[in-house]
């Protein structure tokens, strides 16, 4: 990975260029997605970056412009490994699981956060403003820290207390906001603004998801007919379907990719249910899978696209059945996952009844966040 021109944002709709501590917002002009443009590798290797451990391994394909700029915990590279007690117990032999979890903040969110944080040195940022359910906020703290920059973390008043400390603890400022996860988001953007800090916006940000397509560069490794995730905003679910397109051999077949929501907050489900191109307006109930409760889910558009044109499937799945499942998996393998981790779990077991998955299929859960995070 050598020193390479710097990236530059644009808006994806109408061009106009986007000042980079704003890059997470949609464009100021028609509300477009922001997009980066980079000369990167288009088909990722990992051998070209051997030396590092991680996802950095892949950095020729991602978009940063000195590789002295990289803020890295060792994120990436997680193990994928076998369940065959939990297969049995639904009839399944070849069920795997990839540990998204082992990672440096114990969530997935570390793949974006990497990037994201990096490049927010690269350009210079004198402090970050995220707004989180826990996970992101944890993961944007601890990065920001390991950067030296200073982190305001918003986030709901109800949020898990395990996850405020695991904020706290790295340093960062913890703002509680009363309301919806709506209102957390808006106070963050405002409070960006009026600091003029770096917004990272883990849901719109580009460069979180040039991190989380690294996933997509590691699945494209094995032969999986189908891979299930949780889906709140999106941001594996589409990082991770891109990164397997540029990852995978020409005419290569993908898997096919599933998503779970909770009942409580199903947007995508609605929309996929009802044959919609976009997410459509729900009512909401409480919900215990809080990392998948996005109202607004800024990339809906793409996740139904990707839905369509993987041949994958969209399940809801009540809080009951994701305690059962995070139960179930953690008594009969010994992997504890937090509830919205576990809704992929009940995912499969959901699109096994409905036939969308056969028991001797080749099927990959994504755990995407640790159980010491939600104690049981
Ligand atoms: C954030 C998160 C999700 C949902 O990810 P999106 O990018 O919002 O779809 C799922 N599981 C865990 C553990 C998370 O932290
Ligand atoms: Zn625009």
């Amino acid at each position: 990975m050598a020193v390479r021109p710097p990236p530059t944002a644009r808006c994806d709709r109408c061009g106009r260029p986007i000042d980079e501590v704003q890059v997470a917002l949609p464009c100021p002009d028609c509300a477009g997605p922001v997009g980066i443009s980079f000369d990167s590798e288009t088909r990722p290797n990992a051998r070209r970056g051997a030396r590092v451990d991680g996802l950095w391994r892949y950095g020729a394909a991602l978009p940063l412009r000195d590789p002295n700029d990289v803020v890295s915990l060792g994120e990436g590279d997680t193990p994928v490994v076998r369940l065959p007690r939990w297969g049995a117990a639904h009839g399944m032999r070849n069920v795997f699981a990839k540990l998204e979890y082992i990672a440096p903040t114990g969530s997935f969110k570390d793949r974006g956060t990497t990037l994201v944080v990096s490049r927010a040195r690269e350009i210079g940022a004198r402090e970050l403003i995220e707004d989180s359910s826990g996970n992101a906020g944890a993961s944007v703290a601890a990065y920001a820290a390991r950067a030296g920059i200073p982190a305001i973390i918003f986030v709901p008043a109800g949020a898990p207390a395990a996850k405020i400390a695991q904020i706290a603890a790295t340093g960062a400022d913890v703002v509680r906001v009363e309301g919806p996860r709506e209102a957390v988001r808006d106070a963050a953007i405002e409070a960006a603004r009026s600091r003029n800090a770096y917004y990272v916006g883990h849901n719109g940000n580009p460069y979180f998801e040039a991190g989380t397509q690294t996933f997509g560069f590691e699945v494209a490794r094995w032969h999986f007919g189908h891979v299930m995730m949780p889906v709140g905003g999106g941001s594996l679910f589409v990082g991770g379907w891109r990164g397997l397109q540029r990852a995978a051999a020409p005419r290569a077949i993908l898997p096919r990719f599933h998503l779970a929501q909770p009942t409580g907050c199903a947007p995508i489900v609605a929309a996929w249910r009802r044959g919609m191109g976009r997410p459509v307006p729900i009512e909401r109930h409480p919900t215990i899978a809080g990392g998948a409760e996005i109202e607004h889910p800024a990339r809906g558009v793409e996740i139904l696209r990707i839905l369509t044109a993987s041949h994958g499937g969209a399940v809801d799945i009540h809080d009951d059945a994701i305690v059962a499942a995070r139960h179930e998996l953690a008594t009969l393998e010994g992997i504890d996952v937090e509830p919205t981790s576990a809704l992929a779990v009940a995912g499969v077991i959901a699109l096994l009844r409905d036939a969308v998955i056969r028991s001797e299929d080749r099927v990959l859960i994504v755990l995407t966040g640790s159980g010491l995070k939600v104690p049981a």
